[in-house]
């Protein structure tokens, strides 16, 4: 249901303009796949996975023997879900069953990262585990303060160093805090200026170092945080992650933000890297996993 509604805006110009579409083409002919094109394509689904899905659906139409309009609609859901198929349970997080489980978040300043730590951090919590997290960007001013912010709000400690000082060492401290703890669960916010994109690419790596030489095997995760609303930036931005650092998978947040979620498709297709969440809203709640099916259905059933 929460899905259904952070798709309000996606639902309503993709359908909206889907059922203009029917209406002013009854036929399905080379015009009615342009304008679905462009659709599509407005809708930041992208424009290699367009191309491609517009093949497909006109070689399978012609196949079914589809000409109306109307009768196209289920095989383009039935396409579009297609498209988000991936391995098996490849959305699910790698929690370990036992012992400390360590998840770096990466992004650009300003997609929510914070406020995607804090979400997390309050799922976890509610399943009952023992939460710490590591402020790891000490070069934005007020990051510190805001990860600290969050942690009150959700009852969650924060292990920190001041302003300035280096990323891998507070790193250090906390997954040192971590395992005297007992904690279950460690997330670890990291920089996000991109002025440097060398020197922090650098940080990234020499942060990640220090985990795997603390507790080999960690980070089990590193989630690449990108804001919906940005369209093509945010493709661009999970290139250059991608390049730099393994990202295991992705959250895309503020997708209750844009009418443009075909942005999740083309992030599936294009990059081939996992969309595990979803952000729906600000409030602590407002994290979703995400479901393929309930995506496709939440824009269309
Ligand atoms: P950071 O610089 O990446 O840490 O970004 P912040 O966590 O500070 O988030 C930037 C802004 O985006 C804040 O005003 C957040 O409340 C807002 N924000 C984050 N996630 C979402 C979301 O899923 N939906 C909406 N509508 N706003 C969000």
């Amino acid at each position: 249901e929460k899905f259904r509604e952070g798709l309000t805006k996606t639902r309503d110009s993709f359908v909206g303009k889907m059922n203009d579409l029917v209406k002013n083409y009854r036929k399905v002919d080379e015009e009615f796949f342009e304008e679905l094109e462009e659709i599509l394509i407005s809708a930041d689904v992208g424009v290699h996975t367009v191309m491609e899905l517009i093949d497909e659906l006109k070689d399978e139409a012609r196949t079914r023997n589809i000409r109306e309009a109307h009768d196209i609609q289920p095989l383009i859901t039935e396409k579009l879900a297609e498209l988000l198929e991936g391995a098996e349970g490849e959305t699910k997080l790698k929690v370990q069953e036992d012992g400390l489980t360590v998840i770096l978040f990466v992004g650009v300043n300003g997609v929510g990262k914070t406020t995607t730590i804090g979400k997390m951090a309050h799922k976890f919590k509610q399943e009952g585990k023992k939460v710490l997290l590591a402020a790891g960007d000490t070069f934005r001013a007020g990051a510190i303060e805001q990860l600290e912010v969050w942690g009150q709000r959700v009852d969650v400690d924060v292990i920190k160093q001041q302003a300035g000082s280096d990323p891998a060492a507070v790193m250090f401290d906390a997954l040192q805090a971590a395992k005297s703890r007992n904690a279950d669960i460690l997330l670890c916010d990291t920089a996000g200026r991109l002025q440097n994109k060398v020197n922090l690419m650098k940080e990234l790596e020499k942060v990640k170092r220090v985990i795997t030489r603390e507790i080999p095997g960690a980070p089990h995760e590193v989630l690449l945080v990108l804001d919906a609303t940005t369209g093509q930036n945010a493709m661009s931005q999970a290139k250059t992650f991608g390049q730099a650092t393994d990202v295991s998978g992705i959250i895309l947040t503020k997708l209750d933000g844009t009418a443009k979620g075909g942005i999740v498709l083309a992030i599936r297709h294009e990059l081939d890297i996992p969309v595990k969440f979803v952000g729906l809203g600000e409030g602590m709640d407002d994290l979703q996993e995400f479901v393929p099916e309930q995506y496709v259905h939440g824009l269309f059933a």
